[in-house]
């Protein structure tokens, strides 16, 4: 079978789902509301986001939760909130996206990143024990591709410590961990609705938390300083303006009522894709034990085989499948490390970066038996020898 690559018949022509999805009628509905009653900003009496926060707050099981511009800002302002700041550490995983990293800088503390559990690639417990010091104050467990870090042993360890837990649950609308929705776990939470999420309305962010002094605390961070019942321009404690608007919330209120649906869509398509993948030198990177509900924001596959992945990479693009090349691990970032992160060593991120690849949300939103795509296209460019050229090892 000839490539794509090399002008063969692709594997796929027709397109994936697009992210995100048509506006549904109750988004259009509030959308065109909110823009009609000109309370577009969450300070002119509008309820929009008000309604937005309580319903994900109840969403989390937690009582609490304050919108922010985006999910960065809102690890930010949740770190600020707990009380971590300069001279503190705050340990993260090695595999994520950089912004778990550059919240905590922007928060003026120190991430300390470590080694991801060598099976399921989310923060190992014992690496982040491994890691503390008299400095540490946060753990920033990721819930990385919308399955929960391991937070029973992240708690205790926290526990253990006087840490706070900070999760990072951009990635996981909807997930659960032993039956627990993530973002009510530790004692802050923090969703994206980044263009690429599972709830998005362009950009935005939530922070649910349970304490109500956390809450206080983290609501006047995003809010200039002010205290709810005080004088407009009283300002008693140091913050900023990090709100959402009416008209974000208002994309993403009704979404919360179909996200069960798009949870279930995306958990078919990705059990198919594991069935389709027998015979392969491919596996699906599983979830952490504690997982009891995966909301599968992105596939991750191990290739088994050493891999020329860029060549991979761009013949899978060619037979209109691609997938994306994931994370390096942080420490390879020079301005994080610039800027005074500290990484452990983490063999397990640095092999992550070489075998796994993702499949991305979208394309995880397409009917179950298009799923077998993914394999075919596998099939297709790994039996090339090309897939397995391997660079020659650098005399020493
Ligand atoms: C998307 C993402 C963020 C940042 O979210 P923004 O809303 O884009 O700021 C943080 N952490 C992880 C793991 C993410 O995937």
């Amino acid at each position: 079978m000839t490539l794509a690559l090399d002008g063969g018949r692709p594997v796929r022509t027709d397109p994936w789902p697009s992210w995100p999805p048509p506006l549904d009628p109750a988004q259009r509905a509030l959308v065109t509301a909110v823009l009609e009653s000109g309370q577009w900003g969450a300070t002119q009496g509008g309820t929009v986001v008000a309604d937005l926060a309580a319903a994900m707050a109840a969403q989390s099981g937690a009582p609490h939760a304050v919108a922010t511009g985006n999910a960065t800002l809102g690890l930010f302002a949740a770190l600020r909130g707990l009380g971590v700041g300069p001279g503190d550490e705050v340990v993260v995983p090695a595999y994520t996206f950089v912004a778990s990293a550059t919240a905590v800088l922007l928060a003026g503390a120190v991430p300390v990143a470590v080694d991801v559990d060598a099976t399921d690639l989310h923060i190992s417990p014992a690496a982040v024990e491994a890691a503390l010091t008299a400095r540490t104050a946060a753990i920033m467990p990721v819930h990385l591709a919308g399955s929960p870090a391991d937070m029973d042993a992240i708690c205790a360890v926290a526990a253990r410590n006087g840490l706070a837990v900070v999760e990072d649950a951009a990635q996981a609308h909807g997930a659960a961990y032993q039956g627990r929705p993530v973002g009510g776990i530790g004692d802050a939470g923090v969703f994206s609705f980044q263009s690429s999420k599972a709830m998005t309305a362009g950009e935005g962010g939530m922070i649910i938390c349970r304490n109500p002094d956390v809450h206080e605390a983290i609501w006047s961070v995003c809010n200039l300083g002010r205290v709810p019942g005080d004088a407009w321009y009283g300002h008693p404690n140091l913050g900023w303006n990090l709100r959402l608007t009416e008209i974000q919330a208002a994309l993403l209120l009704p979404w919360l009522d179909r996200l069960d649906a798009e949870l279930d869509r995306r958990a078919a398509f990705c059990a198919a894709v594991e069935q389709s993948l027998a015979g392969l030198a491919v596996s699906v990177v599983p979830a952490p034990a504690g997982t009891t509900r995966d909301s599968r924001h992105l596939l991750m596959l191990r290739l088994h085989d050493p891999v020329d992945r860029e060549f991979l990479l761009a013949a899978m693009a060619a037979e209109g499948v691609p997938l994306d090349g994931g994370y390096r691990p942080l420490s390879t970032f020079p301005a994080l490390v610039a800027a005074g992160a500290r990484a452990e060593p983490a063999p397990t991120a640095a092999d992550a970066a070489q075998a796994v690849v993702w499949v991305r949300q979208p394309m995880l939103m397409d009917e179950p038996e298009r799923a077998g795509d993914v394999a075919a296209a596998l099939a297709k460019v790994l039996a090339s020898p090309r897939a397995h050229r391997i660079e020659p090892q650098v005399p020493a």
